[in-house]
C-alpha cells in the first residue's frame, strides 16, 4: 500500500456511480467536492455515490469540500474570442444593459485597486491583459494572447488581493450545507492569514460543525506571507499550485512548494500538493515525463498527499490519471527513503518523543504497527514521523477513519465498537489476520496511547498460528 495518498476532485467527467466506485476501488483516499461549481442536488448526488461505494468496498475516502474563498469571477453577455493586442473593455455589470465583447464585474471593488499598467489575469492566468485608461467606471485592457473570455471564470490582478470579508452569505449556507452532509475536511479557497480561517472556525462551532477539520489553500502572496498563523490555525495545508502560480513567477514554484512543505511537516500537520499533476492527461491517457519527475518530486518532500484537480474532474482519464499517481508514487516509494531530518519536529513533547521511539522500534523490528484509537490523535502523531514500516489505525468510527486517510503512512480500518482498547486492537488483529495482511512470522507491535497523559499501551510478538486473538 502506498504511504502518500492521492486525492481526487470529482466533477462532470468522474460524476458517473461507476467512476467514483473505481476511484474508491483503486484507493484514493479524498474525494473534493468544488463549491464553486455546482449547486446542492449535484453535491448531493456526488455524496451519495461515495457513500454507496464506500459501503460497497468497505473504504472510506475523506470527503472533502472547497469552499470559494474571497475571489472575483467575470460575466460575460456572451463567450467571445479575443486576438493578442485587441482592447477589452472591463466594466462594472449595469442591470438590464447587455454590453457585448466586453468583461463585466458584479463590482467597483476591484477598480479601486487598478493601476494603469497592472496585469489583469483571467480564467487562471490563460489569459493576460494590461490595463489602461483606468477609472471608477472601467478600464481598457489590452490582451496579451489570443483566448475565448467566458462566463464565471476567475479575475485577478497580478501581485494583488481582495479585500472582501473572507465569509459571504452564500458561502455561510455551503458551511451549514457541509455541516449537515457530514464532511470530513474544508478547504478553504483564498486564505489571506490565520483570521480567515479562525472565521470559519469561529461559524461552523456555531452551527455544530466544530469536528469538521479545516485545510487552508496557500494560493495568495498574504497567505504565504502570514503562513506560521495560516498553518498553526488550520489542521492541515493544502499548496494550490494554481492559484499560487499567478501570484508569483513560475520559476518560484517549486523552492515555495519546498519552503511551505517543510515549514508544515515540522509541525506535525498535513500537507498536500495540488494541480497540474497531470496536466497532460486532461486530454491524454498518459501522462508527460517532467509530470512523472513532479509526482516523485513531492514524494521525495514527503508530502501527506497529492490532489489531482482538472485531470480528474473535467478530464478524458479520471481513472486512469488516478492508476498513473498509483503506480509512480509506489514505485517512487520502493527506492527512497526519506531523510531522518523529516523527523525532527519542533516542540516534541513527551507524546512525540514515545511515538518516536515507537516508530524506530517497529522500523528496527521491520515490524507492522497497529493501533488502535478513538480519537485519531495516535495515528496522526505516527504519521507525522514518516513511518517506513505499515501502519494500521482500527477505529469504530468512520469519521475518524475519513479524517485519517489523508495522513501520510497511515491505513486506517473501520473495526468493532470496542468496549476497552484492547479489545479494539484484538479487533484489529483479528481483521488484518483475515484480509490476508498479517501472515505467519510477521512481527506485529500493538499499541495504543492515551489522550491527555502519556499512558501507552506496547505489546510485540510475532505471529505463529492463524488464531485471530491475541
Ligand atoms: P482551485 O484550487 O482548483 O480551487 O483553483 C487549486 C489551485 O489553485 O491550485
Ligand atoms: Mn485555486
Amino acid at each position: 500500500m502506498i504511504k502518500t495518498k492521492i486525492l481526487v476532485t470529482i466533477g462532470p467527467s468522474s460524476s458517473s456511480q461507476e467512476v467514483v466506485e473505481s476511484f474508491v476501488k483503486e484507493g484514493v483516499s479524498g474525494v473534493r467536492i468544488n463549491f464553486s461549481h455546482g449547486d446542492p442536488s449535484t453535491w448531493d448526488s456526488y455524496v451519495k455515490s461515495l457513500v454507496e461505494a464506500s459501503e460497497k468496498y468497505g473504504q472510506y475516502p475523506a470527503l472533502m469540500g472547497d469552499l470559494p474563498g474571497a475571489q472575483a469571477r467575470i460575466e460575460v453577455a456572451e463567450a467571445f474570442q479575443v486576438r493578442k493586442g485587441e482592447v477589452v473593455p472591463l466594466l462594472v455589470r449595469r442591470e438590464g444593459v447587455e454590453e457585448k465583447k466586453a468583461i463585466l464585474i458584479k463590482s467597483a471593488k476591484l477598480l479601486e485597486k487598478l493601476d494603469v499598467g497592472d496585469v489583469v489575469l483571467v480564467d487562471d492566468g490563460r489569459l493576460k491583459f494590461i490595463a489602461k485608461d483606468v477609472s471608477s467606471e472601467g478600464a481598457q485592457l489590452i490582451s496579451l494572447s489570443d483566448g475565448v473570455l467566458g462566463p464565471r471564470k476567475t479575475i485577478v490582478i497580478e501581485g494583488k488581493e481582495h479585500e472582501q470579508s473572507f465569509l459571504t452569505e452564500k458561502s455561510i449556507e455551503i458551511l451549514k450545507y457541509a455541516v449537515s452532509r457530514g464532511f470530513t475536511y474544508l478547504m478553504l479557497s483564498y486564505v489571506r492569514s490565520r483570521r480567515d480561517v479562525r472565521l470559519v472556525k469561529d461559524v461552523l462551532r456555531g452551527i455544530g460543525g466544530s469536528d469538521v477539520g479545516l485545510i487552508a489553500k496557500v494560493e495568495t502572496r498574504s497567505a504565504y506571507e502570514n503562513l506560521a498563523g495560516v498553518i498553526s490555525e488550520s489542521d492541515a495545508i493544502l499548496i494550490a499550485r494554481g492559484d499560487l502560480g499567478m501570484h508569483f513567477g513560475l520559476e518560484e514554484i517549486p523552492g515555495i512548494q519546498n519552503s511551505i512543505t517543510s515549514r508544515v511537516r515540522e509541525v506535525g500537520k498535513p500537507v498536500i500538493v495540488a494541480t497540474q499533476l497531470m496536466e497532460s492527461m486532461v486530454n491524454n491517457p498518459q501522462p508527460t515525463r517532467s509530470e512523472v519527475v513532479d509526482v516523485v518530486n513531492c514524494v521525495k518532500e514527503g508530502v501527506d498527499a497529492v490532489l489531482l484537480t482538472g485531470e480528474t474532474a473535467v478530464g478524458k482519464y479520471p481513472v486512469e490519471a488516478v492508476k498513473w499517481l498509483k503506480k509512480i508514487i509506489s514505485t517512487a516509494e520502493k527506492s527512497l527513503s526519506l531523510p531522518s531530518e523529516y523527523r525532527r519536529t519542533v516542540q516534541a513533547d513527551v507524546r512525540d518523543k514515545y511515538t518516536l521511539g515507537l516508530v524506530l522500534l517497529a522500523e528496527s523490528l521491520g515490524a507492522k504497527l497497529l493501533v488502535y484509537t478513538v480519537s485519531g490523535s495516535m495515528p496522526s502523531r505516527i504519521s507525522k514521523y514518516r513511518p517506513q514500516v505499515e501502519v494500521y489505525a482500527g477505529t469504530s468510527s468512520k469519521p475518524i477513519v475519513r479524517k485519517l486517510s489523508i495522513y501520510y503512512g497511515i491505513n486506517a480500518l473501520l473495526i468493532n465498537d470496542s468496549k476497552t482498547y484492547e479489545e479494539g486492537l484484538k479487533d484489529l488483529y483479528g481483521k488484518l489476520l483475515e484480509m490476508g495482511v498479517l501472515s505467519y512470522g510477521d512481527i506485529v507491535i500493538l499499541t495504543y496511547g492515551s489522550k491527555d497523559r502519556l499512558n501507552n499501551y506496547l505489546r510485540i510478538f510475532e505471529v505463529i498460528s492463524s488464531a485471530t486473538s491475541v
